[in-house]
């Protein structure tokens, strides 16, 4: 078999392991094996792709890998799961400038190589560019939406007059000065302007998106950074990464579309309309009662005699790490004879699944976890709903406030459980900033401090 027919077998058998770590990352279940299939799949691929292609000196791609994975090893060891999104920003956005050094290398080659009888084709050419274009825009995008998260800068939606504008702009001319360079490839300025051109470009585009939508944001530059490798496969010539390419490219674009749908917002909407820019639903609007603290001690008492029980996790229990206690306190109420289950919002937290794999670090059971189309329909029944550290997702107001730029979103109707307990530290708005009307229903009683000190108290309050 000659080795050409052997690397295409390789590729395809990584492609494969590629597509079904995919699907094994779609149960909590089988999440583990799916991401160690998938890597499996990446290292065939690098390797058979490394032995094939004699690139540079094999030491520099041993020191490359070496320095990578201790790299890689030591920032994953030490992230915080509430900071993965930010993590996954990063990774994105090295993604973008990779696909843009290799879309630049080919284009150097294809431009030595190149004769007069034997010019690059047009569709080299073409997707060369892309690459250089999608990779720089994902590289800036992607570190100015990793430092909005990680709030080393303002959040605040940087919104002015004839944005579209101005972005279509840099956009049209990035375009001219790639066909002015492919006319001319002696004068390189046209070449090194679409590459400045492209990354001003990604800062532009995430500049007027507010902290709020970052997830969401991120989870497109995935998508792009999908597409720049993907064009970046074309140039070289390299299915395997066309593949790996579409399947990120195709991966992402569906996960923004499943956050936006359970924001029950447009993606022009969340990319165009300055979410968080001004607070829309002041305190002023929602109709306010009487906040009524109470103790855990107390709490315990309604808890003791409660026959169903649904906690409604969010962000505030990634962030006290309460997800140990929150499955001991279920245990002692499954002994004292109240079913217990778990409503999880498809947004809560700050990435998809945020909840799951916290639960499942806790070892709930995934059966007791129920979606919100499953546990909204018998929210009534419930004697009392815990929230821990969660707001926008429980919050009334997308029911009740016509204006409030919540409105319409799907959310956990958790003040319709006959008694509502909420763990947050004070009355602090959620990501969204909006107020959150909930606080103030007459069967509301707030336990205020940070989540898992409270389930501490009830816990002990059990022994
Ligand atoms: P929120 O951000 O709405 O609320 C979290 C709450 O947790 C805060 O109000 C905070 O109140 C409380 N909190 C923080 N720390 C603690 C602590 N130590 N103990 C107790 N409470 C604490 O979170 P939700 O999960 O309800 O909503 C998720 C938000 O993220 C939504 O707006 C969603 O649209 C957005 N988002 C999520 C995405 C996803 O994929 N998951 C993607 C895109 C956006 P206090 O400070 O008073 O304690």
């Amino acid at each position: 078999m000659n080795t050409e027919i052997l690397i295409n077998l390789v590729y395809v058998v990584a492609a494969v392991l590629f597509i079904l770590g995919l699907k094994l990352l779609g149960s909590p279940a089988t999440a583990r094996k799916g991401n160690l299939v998938s890597s499996a799949g990446m290292f065939i691929a690098v390797v058979v792709t490394l032995l094939d292609q004699n690139i540079i000196e094999f030491q520099y791609i041993i020191v490359g890998i070496v320095i990578g994975t201790l790299i890689g090893a030591v920032v994953a060891r030490k992230v915080e799961m509430t900071s993965m999104p930010e993590m996954v920003a990063l990774f994105n956005g090295f993604g973008g400038l990779a696909s843009l050094f290799v879309g630049w290398a080919a284009l150097s080659i294809a431009l030595v190589t190149a004769t007069v009888i034997n010019p690059v084709s047009a569709f080299t050419l073409i997707t060369i560019f892309l690459s250089i274009l999608i990779g720089g825009l994902t590289f800036t995008g992607s570190l100015l939406a990793y430092g909005k998260l990680s709030e080393r800068i303002s959040g605040r939606p940087f919104v002015y007059s004839g944005q579209r504008i101005v972005n279509s702009a840099i956009l049209i001319a990035v375009v001219v000065c790639a066909g002015l360079f492919i006319q001319d490839p002696s004068d390189a300025n046209w070449l090194y302007l679409a590459v400045a051109l492209s990354l001003v470009l990604g800062v532009m585009f995430v500049l007027p998106i507010g902290g709020a939508d970052m997830p969401v944001v991120i989870s497109l530059l995935n998508s792009f950074s999908g597409i720049a490798a993907a064009a970046a496969g074309f140039a070289i010539g390299n299915i395997l990464l066309i593949v790996a390419g579409s399947l990120v490219g195709a991966s992402g674009i569906i996960l923004t579309n499943i956050m936006c749908k359970a924001m029950n917002r447009s993606l022009s909407n969340v990319l165009f309309s300055g979410f968080g820019a001004v607070k829309v639903s002041s305190a002023a609007e929602i109709e306010q009662g009487e906040v009524k603290p109470m103790s855990a001690e107390d709490a315990y008492y309604v808890l003791e005699a409660a026959t169903s029980v649904v906690v409604i996790p969010g962000y505030g229990m990634a962030v006290a790490q309460a997800q140990h206690v929150v499955k001991e306190l279920q245990e002692l109420l499954e002994e004292n004879g109240a079913e217990v289950v778990y409503a999880i919002h498809p947004v809560a937290g700050r990435m998809p699944g945020h909840m799951n794999v916290l639960l499942a670090e806790a070892d709930v059971p995934y059966d007791l976890l129920l979606e919100m189309d499953q546990i909204n329909p018998r929210m009534e029944t419930f004697d009392v709903a815990i929230i821990i550290g969660a707001n926008d997702v429980v919050n009334p107001a997308a029911r009740e406030i016509e204006s409030s730029p919540i409105y319409g979103m799907p959310v956990i109707n958790a003040d319709q459980a006959r008694t509502v307990f909420v763990l947050k530290r004070s009355m602090a708005s959620g990501f969204a900033g909006i107020d959150n009307p909930l606080f103030f229903k007459d069967n509301t009683r707030m336990l205020f401090g940070d989540a898992k000190e409270t389930l501490s108290n009830l816990v002990k309050s059990f022994d």
